[in-house]
């Protein structure tokens, strides 16, 4: 099944990237899968619109094909009695994937956000947990460099298939965290793990916490102890709710943290005119808003955008708990 399926096979000597791989892919796949061609076609037409919060800017979408991903159903007995979509005897059948270290595919988005927007997605049916691949997504994330982003949605927040690994991939710089992590005036060093540098970033309207390193060992490590530290602090047994971009480059990893209290804010779930469809995942989370109704894109303002940011994030004191951890 899985040989069918495979556009390339990613070998880290040849002199092909896996960015250019899956370039060649987005290519083939735009004119092989008409589903693709379209769903890059209405991107085109997507508008963007800049709210100038308190301290940050957010950047609403107005996209109406992430409808379904936006409105979708994650409850268990949802994701349980549907056919999962990230399978791979469940993909369409002209969709294909670069294979990567024999245990993920990159596949194209169907319904993208950015002209390059890809979903890696394991060749098993294997519940997301970043604990498991924080390794392979550090390794992920050098691989695509410098020119995608890995990204990852914690199965409470974000992912649309939380029983299925996955991450996903999207241009270098887009979201516009990446942009305001760098910038000097916004970052507090809050210590030094080793070869590991951990920043938060002020006035900023959501909690970020920033790991820096060269060394991809020792970044792996600071990752899981401070999901660990978070799972002790929130109280939870499962997974606590993160959304985690990486990138690469010129010398360094570059993790940025959400540490999230909630998936959904309460105006989603409201009825007729007072319901806002925005379901906050990293990208969202990261300053470039998804919403798929034309009545968000036109009324959502800075106050409500600061709102469900402040909403769905973990309080300032508690992340300063889960610092005071490590
Ligand atoms: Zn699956």
């Amino acid at each position: 099944m899985i040989n069918e399926k495979v556009f390339a096979v990613y070998d880290r000597g040849s002199s092909t990237s896996l960015s250019e791989l899956s370039f060649q892919l987005l290519g083939a796949q735009r004119t092989s899968w008409a589903q693709l061609a379209e769903g890059c076609a209405s991107l085109a037409s997507v508008v963007v619109r800049e709210v100038k919060c308190n301290g940050f800017s957010a950047f609403l979408q107005f996209n109406p094909q992430r409808i379904v991903s936006t409105a979708a159903k994650v409850d268990a007995q949802t994701i349980r009695e549907r056919k999962c979509f990230l399978c791979v005897e469940n993909l369409p059948s002209a969709q294909k994937g670069v294979l990567y270290i024999d245990e993920f595919l990159i596949l194209c988005n169907p319904a993208p956000i950015f002209n390059n927007h890809f979903t890696i997605s394991n060749i098993k049916h294997i519940p997301q947990s970043i604990e498991s691949f924080a390794g392979t997504f550090l390794q992920l994330a050098k691989d695509l460099s410098p020119a995608l982003t890995v990204f990852y949605n914690g199965p409470k927040c974000g992912a649309s298939a939380p029983d299925h690994m996955h991450f996903q991939a999207s241009p270098t710089g887009v979201i516009p965290i990446e942009r305001d992590a760098s910038e000097s005036s916004r970052r507090i060093l809050k210590g030094q793990q080793g070869a590991v540098a951990l920043y938060t970033l002020k006035n900023y309207g959501r909690q970020v916490v920033v790991l820096e390193s060269e060394d991809k060992q020792s970044l792996e490590t600071a990752l899981l102890k401070f999901i660990s530290a978070m799972r002790t602090i929130v109280y939870v047994t499962e997974e606590p709710m993160l959304n985690i971009l990486c990138s690469y480059g010129p010398h360094e990893w570059r993790l940025i943290i959400f540490p999230r209290k909630k998936h959904r804010p309460d105006v989603f779930f409201k009825e007729g005119n007072e319901k806002i469809l925005i379901s906050p995942a990293a990208i969202d989370i990261g300053g470039l808003v998804v919403t798929p109704m034309e009545k968000d894109f036109n009324t959502v303002d800075a106050r409500m955008i600061e709102g469900i940011f402040n909403e769905v994030s973990l309080e300032t004191e508690t992340v300063e708990s889960i610092l005071s951890q490590l």
